[in-house]
């Protein structure tokens, strides 16, 4: 293993990211590391990544990873939340399908404190009654808001739970309404105690960093604690034998109506990073105002009905969302009839021109190299990337690899998984719904 190594990437054409400063290391207990260096200010992006997030929430138990993120500054008497607000240092804790993330932005001389509470978080938790009961409140509003008054995140998740294991898919991060009121602190450590170990955890510090100085930093808080033996989980290739059921769901209190198309990708992004790159490019294009299946079913139905894409990808799941919108059942009856006749060229070879596949890569790049400026912006690339299961070098070089992109690629990409039949598609209608 190297300690040191610097990768220069030349990058042609327009992108503003002239290298990448780059190392990555591994302690003996599993806990990866990854430092790039941008000294443009004394100030360092510390963050520390869980691989599980809610695809790891136990049966019964939805919401449980998110729940965790919602106490974590609360941990340790509020001393590490004290101590950072001293400092005046900025952060902030998410969780996704696929992660838990914790960051500061530290000023570079307070490293070493946060990595000192950091692994505190890892190694154990504590739970404050009090604040136990105000963030579940907290999180029954936030699934309120976010969750149940949008149709099409109720039909999204209604169609997941159809063909997942809810839980082991976890696609829902929030949980389940009943089963976050049922949820206890014990659950919470179970979480914790099963996941949140070295082996399953990335360290990734973006600023102005000292690769010298910051192995021997990282090993003096890490290096002591014990690797877990962490469960397995399933995966998506356990799903393709299940049938395409269609369900309705009734609610008088959602504002429309929406259906949604599930269809399994037939190859696994983390091991085909091309691919992966060709499909998300190609989801961008469909997903542009001005591309043509938008642009019909909005002209046909006067601007009642839309269509979106959504690709999700990752390290127990590869899978792409169509949802459709409409203000009314037959807005939604006839944006469903454009796109069955549309999907049709989503399975030739030429869904997209070559002009479609351009545009987005250069939105593409352009958005790239603005994130490569700003640290927070890379390392959430950097982060979110690893814990779907891409390599560093791939991440690093993601640019260059959209450019040599071609429109055959993306449209490879796009056919293969449109062949296939949807294997979920689920309704969300309302009862009673005034139209006006
Ligand atoms: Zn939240």
């Amino acid at each position: 293993m190297k300690f040191f190594s610097v990768v220069c990437c030349l990058i042609v054409a327009f992108t503003l990211n002239g290298k990448h400063d780059f190392t990555s290391f591994s302690l003996k207990n599993g806990l990866r590391v990854v430092c790039v260096r941008k000294p443009a200010a004394p100030i360092v992006y510390m963050s520390v990544w869980y691989n599980c997030g809610s695809r790891c929430d136990a049966v019964g138990k939805s919401g449980v990873a998110h729940y965790l993120e919602h106490m974590a500054y609360a941990i340790k008497g509020g001393a590490f939340n004290n101590f950072l607000e001293e400092i005046g240092a900025e952060k902030n804790a998410f969780t996704w399908l696929g992660c838990i993330c914790f960051y500061e932005v530290v000023p570079k001389e307070h490293m070493e404190e946060v990595l000192k509470y950091e692994s505190a978080r890892m190694n154990s938790f504590d739970i404050d009654h009090a604040v136990f009961a105000s963030e579940k409140k907290a999180i029954l509003e936030e699934r309120n808001t976010l969750y149940d008054t949008n149709p099409v995140t109720l039909s999204c998740e209604a169609t997941y739970s159809n063909i997942f294991d809810r839980t082991s898919a976890g696609i829902n991060v929030i949980g389940w309404k009943h089963e976050i009121e049922s949820l206890q602190e014990q659950d919470l450590f179970d979480y914790h105690n099963k996941w949140f170990a070295p082996n399953n955890a990335t360290l990734v510090l973006v600023g102005d960093v000292d690769y010298q100085q910051i192995k021997p930093m990282v090993e003096k808080y890490f290096g002591g604690l014990k690797e877990k033996t962490l469960p397995i989980l399933k995966t998506n290739d356990n799903v393709q034998s299940k049938v395409v059921k269609t369900i309705t769901s009734k609610s008088s209190e959602v504002g429309g109506f929406s259906t949604s198309y599930i269809y399994l990708v037939p190859f696994h992004a983390k091991d085909n990073f091309r691919k992966y790159l060709g499909l998300s490019l190609a989801f961008q294009a469909l997903n542009q105002p001005e591309a043509i299946i938008r642009k019909t079913i909005e002209s046909a139905t006067d601007k009642r009905a839309e269509i979106g894409f959504f690709y999700s990808a990752n390290s127990s799941h590869d899978i792409v969302t169509i949802w459709l919108n409409g203000n009314s059942k037959n807005d939604l009856d006839d944006a469903e009839k454009i796109w069955h006749i549309l999907k049709q060229k989503l399975q030739s070879d030429s869904a997209l021109t070559n002009d479609e596949i351009n545009a987005v890569k250069r939105q593409k790049l352009l958005s790239m190299a603005h994130k490569y400026d700003d640290i927070m912006d890379l390392a959430e690339c950097i982060g979110f990337s690893l814990m779907d299961g891409h390599s560093l070098d791939n991440i690093m070089a993601e640019d260059e690899i959209i450019q040599t992109m071609s429109q055959q690629e993306c449209n490879e990409a796009i056919r293969e998984v449109f062949c296939s039949e949807p294997i979920a598609i689920s309704r969300l209608e309302q009862e009673d719904y005034d139209e006006e």
